[in-house]
């Protein structure tokens, strides 16, 4: 029996799953913290730039695999995860993902973030979570983390068997396919480990070849500043133009490599309400979101993670898609909407527009 502060570990395990399982969460593991075989890893993919301008990654070197490093004392890592698909998603919920794409009009939201932003609600369970572990052992040393730049998420759930990296390199489970956040407890109680999984890609290549960047430059290996998801959520300044058509209507985000994947047939709805759509973010056309000025964008995406890209960015990804869509469509009312914002934009936006007016040569 391995024993935690005289209590039995594994019937303090037994105890933290069902206080995880009332927050929310689907699974919790434990993890050690010898990542020693992750770090050649992050070294190669700093090294060649993968990062983009994600400095804080690069700033963070080798504490990212290192959680001892990052929070002193610490000798366990509760991985806890929690599903995100919102819970109206149909039956067949990719099928209709992959007709937005299809749709120049309309634009495209990540589905993680089309509710309110998980940061908040992960931490604040994670973090009730470690106190009923107070409660229970007396106090202790711990930290808790969400989506935070120094820590290696996806290595810390494949460890605890949070599932496996899968070769898009998010994690994967055969019970909840990738549709999933994760976060991070770390402790300085040597709770007992949990096991890893075997991985399941097999064969598999869809991501790779869906991807419509060519991102996922190897099984396991993603260029960052290839990312949709990264070029328009993380990266400042103009989007590199030889991504812009690429990215079609997609104005936050993207799922691509997650919707062709097989297993997110077994992805779970979530279980919390802050998760659900908010209006209009479902089902929104780039002309009703391109008509937000600046107050009612912090309006309408207030709690929501849209919300930290800031007005500039959005707007400059809006340019993209509305310029991805005038060169499909020709209808007059999107070039028209370009037009009407030309004068004032800033010239990050501005330069976006140019580009978006010149996809369809003047008649
Ligand atoms: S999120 Fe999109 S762009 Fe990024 S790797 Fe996946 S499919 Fe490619
Ligand atoms: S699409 Fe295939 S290769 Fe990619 S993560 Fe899913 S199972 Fe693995």
């Amino acid at each position: 029996m391995s024993a935690v502060r005289g209590l039995d570990g594994e019937a303090l395990l037994a105890q933290l799953r069902e206080w995880a399982a009332a927050e929310g969460f689907s699974q919790i593991g434990v993890a050690d913290v010898d990542l020693g075989s992750a770090e050649p890893g992050l070294l190669a993919w700093l090294h060649n730039g993968f990062h983009g301008a994600m400095d804080y990654m690069a700033r963070h070197g080798l504490k990212r695999a290192r959680p001892a490093e990052l929070v002193p004392g610490t000798l366990r890592v509760v991985s806890a995860r929690m599903d995100y698909l919102p819970e109206s998603a149909p039956e067949g919920w990719q099928a209709i993902e992959w007709q937005r794409l299809a749709a120049p009009d309309q634009a495209t939201v990540s589905l993680y973030a089309r509710g309110r932003d998980y940061h908040k609600v992960l931490r604040t369970r994670l973090q009730r979570l470690a106190d009923r572990l107070a409660d229970a052992v007396g106090p202790y040393g711990h930290r808790v983390f969400t989506d935070s730049a120094p820590v290696l998420e996806v290595e810390l759930a494949a460890r605890s068997g949070g599932g496996w990296r899968g070769k898009h390199t998010l994690a994967l489970h055969r019970d909840g396919g990738s549709m999933f956040f994760l976060g991070e407890i770390f402790v300085d109680l040597a709770l007992p480990l949990t096991p890893p999984v075997d991985a399941h890609c097999g064969s598999c290549s869809a991501c790779l070849t869906v991807c419509p960047t060519g991102a996922i430059v190897a099984p396991y290996r993603l260029d960052a500043r290839r990312c949709i998801s990264y070029l328009t959520i993380e990266h400042p300044g103009a989007i590199p133009e030889e991504f812009r058509v690429a990215l079609g209507n997609r104005v936050y985000g993207c799922d691509d490599c997650q919707l062709v994947c097989p297993w997110n047939k077994y992805a779970q709805r979530a279980r919390l309400p802050d998760f659900d759509v908010r209006e209009p973010l479902g089902d929104a056309t780039l002309l009703q979101l391109w008509a937000w000025d600046e107050a009612e964008f912090l309006r309408r995406t207030e709690g929501s993670a849209i919300r930290r890209i800031g007005f500039q960015r959005w707007q400059r990804n809006l340019a993209v898609a509305l310029g991805n869509a005038w060169r499909v469509s020709g209808d007059a009312p999107l070039r028209d909407a370009l037009h009407g914002r030309l004068e004032a934009a800033d010239p990050l936006v501005r330069e976006h527009i140019e580009w978006a007016l010149a996809q369809r040569p003047l008649p």
